[in-house]
């Protein structure tokens, strides 16, 4: 048996923003982490709030939320509350810099982001280095060099060199190639973000690029490049923009995001410095439960060693990760079974178009006002849902799927806190 104050199921965004939360005020804590989380396909930029249920855009997401309550009731957020809201936006950033992931963009005013196809977006944080805008229908800057690695498909210069001229910034593309990248293109199935940025790790290889650079950028006010300067070195824009005396600043890629398994990384380290353990590659499989209580969770690798704690936090995302699982006429969350609210007919799963809001991406986990999972419409008294599995939004549409995993997590972690 081992014995912990929490165990979180879901080792993502969510699960390690409570974990860390949690043990940063000295619980004790483990997460199972099965695999994969939605960081691996991160765009590179953390999204609050940026369009209401309503439709309406959002500038700034703390007046917006206000209107939570009344346009969806059952909204995370409008569990919440907009003046928790705040607050938790704020821990969340301060969180994020404590783990060393960089950020810039504040909750009081979205900021816009460059899309790999070459589109403006709203978004909250942006990873520091990366392509961002005050305005929605410009960049920064008049002219850019774009760069790419030679035969890196995963990069659309064609797609953003088009856009940015349409925004009115002049941009001139260049290809690069290196010693240290004919070896991974032997095999063309190499090229991809993350064995390419794994190159950069080396100081050599990115003085290359920079001489490379330094030749071709001319006059361009900015250099631009994929997302791909480094694994484990995070500071490759900082050091290139030193060399270059340039404005740098990268671009998302193709999945997998390089910047997105770095942050996941620096979170994972920073709940383990801080004392939690993290199951990497395991899956919780099991429990037991007494009443109204989880007693126990069991895993694949643990076979029928328990796990027991006072809490139970489930962060297993949605869909996309099996934290929810759509059968032929139901959705349900597979480990614990717990209430799970969506459309008994299955013909209201979908909209035709598939460009307006999906229905069955709001069905979720149910839970009441202090995210406590239902089971059969009553509260597990020590069992909390939070992040991409909660019912009642639309992470893609409504551009909020980092600011519910992360307020929901912090809100969480702060109610068990409040338990002791
Ligand atoms: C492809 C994709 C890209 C996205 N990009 C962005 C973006 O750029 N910006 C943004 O703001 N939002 C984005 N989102 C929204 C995203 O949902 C949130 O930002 C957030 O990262 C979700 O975190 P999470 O921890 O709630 O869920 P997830 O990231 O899905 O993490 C859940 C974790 O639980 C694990 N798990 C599941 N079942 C078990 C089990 N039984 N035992 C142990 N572990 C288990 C999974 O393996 C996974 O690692 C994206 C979503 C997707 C699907």
């Amino acid at each position: 048996m081992m014995k912990f104050d929490t165990v979180i199921i879901g080792g993502g965004l969510a699960g390690l923003t409570c974990g860390i939360r949690l043990a940063k005020a000295g619980q004790r804590c483990a997460i199972i982490s099965s695999g994969q989380s939605a960081l691996h396909f991160s765009s590179g930029s953390l999204d609050l709030l940026n369009v209401l249920p309503d439709g309406t855009e959002v500038d700034n997401p703390l007046e917006a939320v206000k209107q939570m309550p009344t346009l969806a009731p059952s909204h995370p957020y409008a569990k919440i509350g907009a003046e928790r809201f705040a607050d938790l936006a704020a821990d969340a950033v301060e969180l994020l810099t404590g783990a060393g992931v960089a950020v810039v963009g504040e909750a009081v005013k979205n900021h816009y982001r460059l899309t790999p196809v070459g589109g403006l977006k709203r978004t909250w944080l942006s990873f520091k280095g990366y392509v961002t805008s005050d305005k929605g229908d410009a960049l920064p800057w008049k002219s850019v060099a774009l760069f790419n690695a030679e035969g890196f498909l995963d990069f659309y210069t064609q797609f953003l060199s088009d856009e940015m001229r349409k925004m009115g910034t002049e941009c001139k593309v260049h290809t690069f190639n290196l010693p240290a990248l004919e070896a991974i293109r032997q095999n063309p199935t190499e090229m991809r973000s993350a064995n390419i940025a794994r190159i950069f790790d080396s100081e050599e290889t990115l003085n290359q690029l920079a001489e490379i650079i330094s030749r071709e950028m001319g006059d361009a006010e900015a250099v631009l490049l994929p997302a791909v300067l480094g694994v484990d070195c995070r500071d490759g824009v900082a050091k290139l923009e030193k060399r270059l005396s340039r404005k740098v600043a990268v671009i998302a890629t193709l999945p997998p995001s390089v910047p997105g398994l770095q942050v996941q990384t620096l979170l994972r380290r920073y709940f383990q410095e801080l004392g939690g353990v993290y199951l990497l590659g395991d899956t919780a499989t099991g429990y037991k439960s007494e009443g109204d209580n989880i007693t126990s969770v069991y895993t694949h690798n643990h076979g029928d060693i328990a796990l027991k704690a006072d809490n139970y936090v489930l962060a297993t995302g949605s869909y996309f990760s099996q934290g929810l699982v759509a059968t032929n006429g139901t959705v349900v969350e597979p480990l614990f079974g717990v209430d799970v609210a969506y459309d008994k007919d299955r013909n209201n799963w979908y909209e035709r178009d598939m460009f307006t809001a999906q229905p069955y991406e709001k069905f979720g986990i149910e839970t009441n006002a202090d995210f406590q999972a239902l089971r059969g419409g009553k509260s597990v008294n020590n069992l909390y849902a939070i992040g991409a599995g909660l019912m009642g939004f639309n992470a893609v549409k409504e551009g909020c799927g980092a600011g519910v995993s992360m307020l929901t997590a912090i809100n969480v972690a702060d109610r068990i806190l409040s338990k002791r």
